[in-house]
Formats: structure tokens, C-alpha cells, sequence
């Protein structure tokens, strides 16, 4: 390990990796990277590097294990042997149990579990290459992965810790001021602040708490930004090849050529009508049949009143049919209060 640094802070107030007190790392995601899996997510952080892979919801076996009104929720974190500079020994130890406990804990209140009973939505988050704060980024990766493999969630979930260096709060510790500060505050919550994990080490004042869930809320924020940034890119490019069947194609051609044939023969329309005209009059059968039509025409022009009460009966009948739609509206209304009230009373 390394040496304690004298100063996290230099006097320009940057950080040992040149970073601003409230500044988080720079967070890479790729999203959909193991084919395998329901929903995928590789993310860095800084020198973190993380694998999320989700799978489900799927029927839990064994049975017994089964919750029969909602989905069970597993998630696993686990360091790689490689991630830190002294080998971590395979297997879970307290250290990933307690991480994989309070992770999935921040999902918990997120997860529609009530829509798959009996089924198990499985996490499994790797740390690949650690360099503090591992748990806020398999969190921030789980959440990526969780909506890749379309489990419905009321929020994303977004992650972060604030430390105190040299008597300072700094937001998104690196590894040195995890491992020589004075205090961490790993933080998770949903788009609306409400918090899913929350943890402590050190010694903080309740002013310097409070200052720092601050931090962590608009660090949460920039994260759930560049979360959902990634996942619309994501569906946007699984969305952009379009396949158009063959037959809608063809309806389209058919109806480009439709187009094409009357804008080309906008300007002539008049020329054939003119010339329809000119037949009419010099063909007398023709215009018999004309003058018949025009028979017909007045004939219907005089039973114009009849045909306006006709009108007239169609509003009517119109407007009843708006009272009974009224009507029925406000019976439905009535029953979504009734519905209400006894909510309510219950
Ligand atoms: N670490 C390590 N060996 C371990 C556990 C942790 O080297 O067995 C390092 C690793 O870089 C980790 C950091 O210490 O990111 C801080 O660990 P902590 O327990 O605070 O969890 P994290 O901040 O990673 O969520």
C-alpha cells in the first residue's frame, strides 16, 4: 500500500489527482457487453473497473426459496483476486457479504418485485480493478445493467461517497483519501433524493453531514445524468436499423408513385376538364344526360328544408348522444370518487 500523502490538498484547492473538491471522476459505460446475460454493464470510474451482469426475473429454484407475492432480489459483489495490489483470497469474506447485503437493499425499494412472484432477479457485480468507492460504482453499473435487462423500476438508483481530507469534504474519494481520510459516506438514492443505502466511517459533525449528503445529492445527480445519457444511446442505436417489411415497402413505392403521377399532372387537370366540357356540348346524347343529372341536382335542391331537418335530427340526436356520453362521464367520475372515498375510509 501506499504511503500516507502529507496534503490531499494543495494550495490551489485541487486534489492529489488535480480533481476540485466536488468533482467526481471521469465514468465511462458500455452497456449490453456480455451476451449471455439478461442486461449487461461494463463501467470505469476513475481507476475502477467494473462488470455488472443481471439476470431474470427467472423461476428460483429451489421452490422453497420462493416469495410467493414478489421476486426475489440477489446480488453479489465480488473482487476479483487481480483488482488490488495485494491479491484478494477467492470466495466472499465479511467485506463482500456486508457490500452485497446493503446493495441490494438499495435496489429493493426500486424493484417492481410484486410483478414476478416466485421469480428471482439475480445481480452479479465484479470488480475487476479496484481504486476506492467499488461499491458506489458496481451500484451505479447494476443500475444500468438492471434496466438493460428491462426489469421495471420506479428509478434508476445513483451512487456516490463523500470523504473528509485535511479537515475538508471532497466528493468521489480516490483511493488515498479512502485509505488515510477521515471519514467516508458512501451514498445511493433514486432520481427523487430518496435515499436506498447509506453508510459511515469516520467522524463527521452534524454540520459537515449534512453539508456532505449535499455533495453526494448533486454528485448522485451528474451520475443519474450520464446513466440514463448512456442508456438512451444504448436503445437508440438497438432502434435505428429499422426493419420495414417487404409488403409495407411496396405500399410505399405505390404510393410515392401515386404522388409523383399527380403533382406531374397538376397543371394539366384543367386542360382534361376543358375538354370533357367541350364534349358534353357537342355530343347531344351527352347532354341529355347532363341535363337529367341536372334534373336529379334540382330535384335534391328542392328538398333542400327536408334535407336541413334531416341535419337538424342528426344534431339532436347529436346532442343527446353528448348528454349520454356527459352522463356517463360524470357516472364514472362518481365512481372513481366512490372508488376513492372508500380507500379512504378502509
Ligand atoms: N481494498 C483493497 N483490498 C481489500 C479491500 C479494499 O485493496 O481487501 C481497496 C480497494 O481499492 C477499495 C478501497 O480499498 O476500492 C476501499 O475499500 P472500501 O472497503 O472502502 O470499499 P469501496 O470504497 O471500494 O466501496
Amino acid at each position: 500500500m501506499s504511503d500516507k500523502p502529507e496534503k490531499f490538498i494543495d494550495e490551489n484547492g485541487l486534489r492529489l489527482d488535480g480533481r476540485q473538491i466536488n468533482e467526481i471522476r471521469q465514468m465511462k459505460i458500455k452497456i449490453g457487453v456480455l451476451s449471455r446475460a439478461d442486461g449487461s454493464c461494463y463501467l470505469e470510474w476513475g481507476n475502477n473497473k467494473i462488470l455488472v451482469a443481471v439476470y431474470g426475473p427467472r423461476e428460483l429454484h429451489p421452490r422453497r426459496l420462493q416469495k410467493a407475492d414478489s421476486a426475489l432480489i440477489r446480488y453479489r459483489y465480488n473482487m476479483a483476486a487481480f483488482s488490488v495490489e495485494d491479491r484478494i483470497r477467492p470466495g466472499p469474506s465479511r467485506r463482500s457479504i456486508e457490500i452485497s447485503k446493503v446493495s441490494r437493499e438499495a435496489f429493493e425499494p426500486v424493484i417492481m418485485t410484486h410483478l414476478y412472484p416466485g421469480a428471482v432477479i439475480d445481480v452479479f457485480a465484479e470488480v475487476l480493478q479496484a481504486d476506492a468507492g467499488t461499491r458506489t460504482a458496481a451500484i451505479n453499473a447494476a443500475s444500468i445493467a438492471l434496466a438493460d435487462a428491462g426489469i421495471p423500476m420506479k428509478s434508476l438508483v445513483s451512487a456516490c461517497a463523500v470523504g473528509k481530507v485535511d479537515g475538508q469534504l471532497v466528493l468521489d474519494l480516490n483511493k488515498a483519501e479512502d485509505n488515510y481520510g477521515q471519514a467516508d459516506l458512501p451514498v445511493a438514492m433514486t432520481q427523487d433524493g430518496e435515499i436506498t443505502l447509506l453508510q459511515m466511517d469516520g467522524n463527521l459533525t452534524p454540520e459537515e453531514f449534512k453539508r456532505a449528503l449535499e455533495m453526494c445529492k448533486e454528485g448522485c445527480r451528474q451520475i443519474m445524468e450520464m446513466q440514463k445519457e448512456a442508456l438512451r444511446n444504448k436503445f437508440a442505436d438497438d432502434h435505428l436499423p429499422i426493419e420495414v417489411p417487404d409488403e409495407i415497402v411496396e405500399t410505399l413505392d405505390v404510393a410515392a408513385t401515386l404522388e409523383d403521377v399527380v403533382e406531374e399532372n397538376e397543371g394539366d387537370e384543367v386542360e382534361v376538364d376543358d375538354s370533357s366540357e367541350e364534349t358534353v356540348e357537342e355530343d347531344p346524347e351527352l347532354e341529355s344526360e347532363v341535363e337529367v343529372e341536372t334534373g336529379d341536382a334540382d330535384e335534391y335542391a328542392a328538398e333542400e328544408p327536408e334535407e336541413a331537418d334531416a341535419d337538424d335530427d342528426i344534431l339532436e340526436v347529436e346532442e343527446e348522444s353528448v348528454d349520454l356520453i356527459d352522463g356517463e362521464a360524470g357516472d364514472e367520475d362518481e365512481g372513481v370518487a366512490n372508488e376513492g372515498s372508500e380507500t379512504r375510509e378502509q
